[in-house]
């Protein structure tokens, strides 16, 4: 069968529709549950219906902000970026600045946040998702605690610095008041190829 994305932003089982067509390897009901969100898949953040890519929800809204992270790249900045998704719609769209900015703080998360309570008029960013194309630091998880964010979508793994799953669990510490859902390695390889190919062609450059 072929599954078309319904971006109507619950991502639940009504995110897809079921041309009727069986096939053993896909089930709409795994899919509408965020099974797809466990990192085992890679290039399976699309399917090709015959008529074209399809994109599943997550990994749609997962583009977005891989074009900010090429836009931090064209920068010069370290290529990570973040978008606040909320009813179905983009309310922040950050990059990486702190070379430009000349700020420690001024990670892509941290300026979606700010943008997003902004927009928002609410420091509460309840009903949002963050999508972002690497793992959290300890810094914009503490950032995502405060600002109350209930979901959180990430690309690619940070062994070095990753606070959500790789190094700490701060999203998920029992013993915080908040806690928030995570979903990982959404189009991991094409989110930390950016940032492997950047170091590589900065050291090149020494
Ligand atoms: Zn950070």
């Amino acid at each position: 069968m072929n599954l078309r994305v319904f971006d109507d932003g619950n991502h639940d089982g009504n995110d897809f529709e079921d041309d009727g067509v069986e096939d053993a390897n896909f089930d709409a009901g795994v899919l509408g549950n965020g099974a797809f969100g466990d990192g085992e898949f890679g290039n399976g953040d699309f399917e090709d219906d015959g008529e074209g890519l399809v994109l599943y929800p997550d990994a749609h809204w997962m583009t977005r902000a891989l074009e900010q992270a090429l836009e931090a790249e064209r920068a010069e900045e370290v290529p990570v970026g973040a978008i606040i998704v909320r009813d179905n719609q983009i309310i922040a769209a950050a990059r990486n600045e702190r070379e430009s900015l000349k700020d420690p703080t001024a990670h892509a998360e941290m300026i979606a946040i700010t943008q997003a309570a902004a927009a928002m008029e609410d420091w509460r960013l309840e009903e949002c998702t963050m999508f972002v194309t690497l793992e959290p630091c300890l810094m914009c998880a503490g950032a995502i605690l405060q600002s109350r964010i209930p979901r959180v979508v990430f690309g690619a793994r940070d062994p070095k610095g990753g606070a959500v799953e790789s190094l700490y669990t701060v999203l998920q510490d029992p013993r915080l008041n908040h806690r928030c859902e995570v979903i990982s390695g959404i189009m991991a390889e094409p989110c930390g190829q950016i940032l492997t190919e950047f170091f590589s062609n900065r050291r090149g450059k020494k």
